[in-house]
């Protein structure tokens, strides 16, 4: 593809973006959170001397059964991986852009072979990104190709997404140094339930573990207990689920550990909307 599309889109003295140039060294790939018109993830390969790149709205999922639409726009140049800032009004992709992660990336076999066979295979060594993936071109007629970036089954496959890495205040990747953590505090989470914050600690400020916790239960009593510190309601029939909101990390548990997240997902949503940093909630 070259840099004419990428050239003929810009006008170099109107945005901060860079026309051209960038050293060749390890193949390297960076993934940017691009607030254009509409907010997306820009996936970037390097290949032959420039960026191959995609758009990817909804962000790479960690979740082997997302498959997320990865639209191809024109090869960047290379020193674009490490671009962040604004794109003036008036400019094509006008909006901010932040480096979300950054590393190495090798190929499985040929890169030319699998972009025109629109099946390539991949391992991203990244801060955020690892593991194996694959982008896979769609048939679909449209003016752009439109490929679908799918994670493969290891062990960094898991029910997690790029937003989980983002802060959901300002819509920002998270510093480098939490969004690395965020993979430690994923692995820890993997272990058996964390127990509930004992109840010396409520009200502080702390991290909060992402796995299931024991619920409130109740205690048979002869007489409702007394006094304006209760509220009294009808029982509701349906299911007991605990939330653990870790920034856009929601997780739902049933009362025994199991992850419910994916059978609830209008739930997940509505508690993401909440926009709370860390929090543990019985319901
Ligand atoms: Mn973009």
């Amino acid at each position: 593809m070259g840099l004419a599309e990428y050239k003929r889109k810009r006008i170099f003295h109107s945005t901060p973006e860079p026309s051209g140039g960038g050293k060749r060294g390890h193949a390297l790939f960076v993934v940017q959170l691009h607030h254009a018109s509409r907010r997306h993830y820009d996936f970037r390969l390097e290949h032959a001397g420039t960026l191959k790149s995609w758009a990817v709205p909804k962000g790479p999922s960690f979740d082997p059964a997302v498959k997320r639409m990865a639209v191809q726009v024109e090869d960047h140049p290379l020193s674009y991986a490490g671009f962040e800032g604004d794109i003036p009004k008036g400019n094509y992709g006008a909006g901010h852009v932040d480096v979300f992660d950054s590393g190495t990336w090798e190929p499985v076999g040929s890169v030319r072979e699998g972009l025109a066979k629109g099946e390539l295979k991949f391992t991203l060594h990244g801060d955020v990104l690892r593991g194996s993936w694959v982008l896979v071109r769609t048939r679909k007629d449209a003016s752009k190709p439109q490929w679908l970036l799918i994670k493969h089954r290891d062990a960094y496959a898991g029910p997690r997404e790029a937003d989980d890495f983002v802060d959901p205040r300002s819509d920002r990747p998270l510093p480098l140094r939490e969004r690395r953590k965020v993979w430690k505090d994923m692995e820890a989470a993997a272990d058996p339930p964390a127990s509930a914050l004992p109840a010396k600690d409520v009200g502080k400020r702390v991290a909060m573990a992402e796995g299931a916790f024991e619920p409130e239960l109740c205690k048979v009593a002869t007489d409702p207990p007394s006094g304006d510190d209760w509220l009294h309601e009808a029982k509701w029939d349906g299911y007991r689920i605990l939330a653990t909101i870790k920034g856009r990390r929601v997780r739902l548990w049933s009362r025994n550990g199991l992850e419910w997240t994916h059978k609830v997902p209008e739930l997940v949503d509505a508690l993401r909307s909440l926009k709370l940093r860390s929090a543990q909630l019985d319901g």
